[in-house]
C-alpha cells in the first residue's frame, strides 16, 4: 500500500508538471506567431523560416521518373517515383539502416554511403534483364535529395548546412553546400543521376499533400525530429526582397520550427528532465521545441524520470538497473507499445522491462509507467498543436479551413496522437476555453510517402521552370 500511495502522489506531481492548459497554449501560439514573423522579416532568427525556392503549388500534371533519397534521422529511404499526371503516381522504395557511428563520421563519408545505397537501388530496380541500365545513353535521372536539417538555400539545387540536428555531428559539413558534397559522392560511384533539387522533408510533404488533395496547405513532420512548412506570399517575406522575386508569387517556407524558444527559453514549459535532455545533448540550448516533442527525445524524458526514482529508492529496489541507466535506452516506440497494451496485467509492459532492461515490475508500477508515457506524449501533441495553430493564425486559414499533412512515425503510429492534436487545436481555437462544438476546420492527416513523393514533384517542377 505504501508503494501504491507513493506512486499515486508522484503521478499527481507529474500530471501538474506536464499539464498544458488552454490559456498557456494560447500564450504559446502568440509567441510562436511572433517568432514566425521575425524569421520572415530578418535573416538568422531563432526560427529561421528558410526560403525553399519552391515556387507555388504543383499543377498536378507533372510527369516522369524521378529518384529520391531521404536522409531523415533514423532511416535512409531511396524511392523511384513515377509521376503519371492528374495527381497519380507510383513509388518503389527501399530502406537502408543508418548506424550510430555514421552520424559522427566525416560528412563526405556519410554522403558516400548515401550514394552507395543509391547505387544498390539503381542496380536492383533500374537495370533490364541483361544487366544494362534502363536509361538511354547519356541520360541522367533527375534526383531529389531530401535532406532534413536546417539549410540556407539560394537556389533549389543548393543548400548550406546551418547546423546538424537530431544527434548528427558529422565533421566538415556545417557551413558547406551539401548539394555540392552529394554531387561529389555521386561522381565517385559513377551514377547516371543528376541532383536537381535539395528538399527539406517538410517541404516535400507540403507539396506531396497538396498534390494528393489541394485543400492541404500546411505540412508537419513528427518523427525523429519535428518541423513544419507552408506556402507563403513572397510579398510577406521582407528578408528576400533584395532577390527581386515577383511579389505576386508564392514560395514554400521551411519554418525550422524545432528551434522555437532556443537559447532564451522564455516560453516553453520545460521540466527539469527537459533541461537534462538539453544539457546532455550534442547541441545544448538548440532545438528547444523539438526536444519537448519529437521521437528522438520522448523516450529519454521518461527514462530520466525513472532514473530519478531509482536514485530515490522508489523503483526496482534490489534489482540491477544498469541497462535502464544507459542514455537513450528507452526508445519512443516502446512508449507506443506500452500505451497500446490492452491487457489487464499489462503483459506488453512486463515484456518490455524484462526483455530490454532485465527488470521485474509490479502491476502498480506498470500502470504508473504507462500513465507517465501518456503525460509526456500528450504534452508533445498539444505543443505540436500550438505550432500548427501559429501557422493557421498567420495565414488566416481558420475560417476557410485547411488540411495539414503530417509525416513521421510519432504522429502516424503513437496511439491517440492524432486525436490529442485535434483536441489541442480545439482548446486553442475554442470559445473562452470551451472546446468548439462544430467540427474543427483544421484537420490533420497522415501524408503517406510525403517526403519521397514531394521531392520527386519538386524535381519535376524545377525541370519545367528550367
Ligand atoms: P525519420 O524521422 O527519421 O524520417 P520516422 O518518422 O520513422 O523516421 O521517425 C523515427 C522516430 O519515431 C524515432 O525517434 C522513433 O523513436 C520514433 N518511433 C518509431 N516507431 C514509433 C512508434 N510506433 N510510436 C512512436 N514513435 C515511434
Amino acid at each position: 500500500h505504501t508503494t501504491e500511495k507513493m506512486i499515486g502522489d508522484r503521478l499527481r506531481k507529474y500530471e501538474s508538471l506536464f499539464k498544458l492548459t488552454p490559456e498557456h497554449m494560447r500564450r504559446l501560439v502568440k509567441a510562436f506567431t511572433e517568432a514566425l514573423d521575425l524569421g520572415l522579416a530578418k535573416p538568422k532568427q531563432v526560427v529561421p523560416m528558410e526560403p525553399t525556392f519552391v515556387f507555388g503549388w504543383p499543377s498536378r500534371q507533372e510527369q516522369g521518373d524521378f529518384l529520391t533519397l531521404d536522409l531523415g534521422g533514423t532511416n535512409l529511404r531511396v524511392c523511384l517515383v513515377t509521376l503519371q499526371g492528374e495527381g497519380k503516381f507510383e513509388i518503389t522504395q527501399s530502406k537502408y539502416q543508418l548506424k550510430e557511428e555514421q552520424k559522427q563520421e566525416d560528412g563526405q563519408k556519410l554522403f558516400d554511403f548515401c550514394a552507395e545505397c543509391l547505387k544498390k537501388f539503381v542496380d536492383a530496380h533500374l537495370t533490364d534483364e541483361n544487366g544494362g541500365l534502363r536509361l538511354k545513353p547519356g541520360e541522367n535521372l533527375p534526383f531529389g535529395f531530401t535532406f532534413s536539417y536546417p539549410c540556407s538555400q539560394e537556389r533549389i539545387d543548393h543548400g548550406e548546412l546551418i547546423r546538424w540536428t537530431k544527434g548528427f555531428q558529422n565533421p566538415h559539413t556545417e557551413g558547406q553546400d551539401v548539394a555540392a558534397m552529394f554531387r561529389k559522392s555521386l561522381e565517385r560511384f559513377n551514377l547516371p543521376i543528376e541532383l536537381t533539387a535539395l528538399v527539406n522533408d517538410t517541404t516535400g510533404t507540403l507539396i506531396a499533400s497538396h498534390y494528393a488533395n489541394p485543400k492541404s496547405k500546411i505540412a508537419v513532420v513528427l518523427g525523429t525530429g519535428c518541423n513544419a512548412a507552408y506556402m507563403e506570399h513572397v510579398k510577406n517575406i521582407p528578408k528576400i526582397k533584395h532577390l527581386g522575386i515577383d511579389d505576386n508569387t508564392q514560395m514554400a517556407s521551411n519554418c525550422e520550427w524545432g528551434a522555437f524558444d532556443s537559447f532564451e527559453h522564455e516560453h516553453l514549459p520545460r521540466t527539469k528532465y527537459d533541461v537534462i535532455v538539453d544539457e546532455t545533448s550534442s547541441k545544448p540550448g538548440e532545438q528547444a521545441f523539438e526536444k519537448l516533442i519529437s521521437g528522438l527525445y520522448l523516450g529519454e524524458i521518461l527514462r530520466l524520470i525513472l532514473c530519478e526514482l531509482i536514485d530515490e529508492d522508489v523503483l526496482f529496489l534490489g534489482q540491477d538497473t544498469s541497462q535502464l541507466e544507459i542514455p537513450y535506452a528507452l526508445d519512443t516506440a516502446l512508449l507506443s507499445l506500452m500505451e497500446n497494451d490492452q491487457t489487464d496485467a499489462l503483459l506488453t509492459v512486463i515484456g518490455i522491462f524484462a526483455h530490454f532492461f532485465a527488470l521485474e515490475t509490479a502491476i502498480e508500477e506498470r500502470q504508473f509507467f504507462r500513465a507517465l508515457a501518456h503525460l509526456i506524449v500528450v504534452r508533445a501533441a498539444r505543443l505540436g498543436a500550438c505550432g500548427i495553430a501559429a501557422i493557421v493564425s498567420r495565414m488566416d486559414y481558420l475560417e476557410e479551413g485547411c488540411l495539414v499533412g503530417v509525416e513521421g512515425s510519432l504522429y502516424n503510429k503513437y496511439p491517440g496522437f492524432v486525436e490529442t492534436v485535434h483536441e489541442g487545436l480545439q482548446d486553442i481555437f475554442g470559445e473562452q476555453g470551451r472546446r468548439v462544438l462544430i467540427p474543427l476546420n483544421i484537420i490533420t492527416h497522415h501524408a503517406e510517402d510525403g517526403s519521397g513523393l514531394g521531392s520527386a514533384i519538386i524535381a519535376a517542377m524545377t525541370r519545367i521552370r528550367l
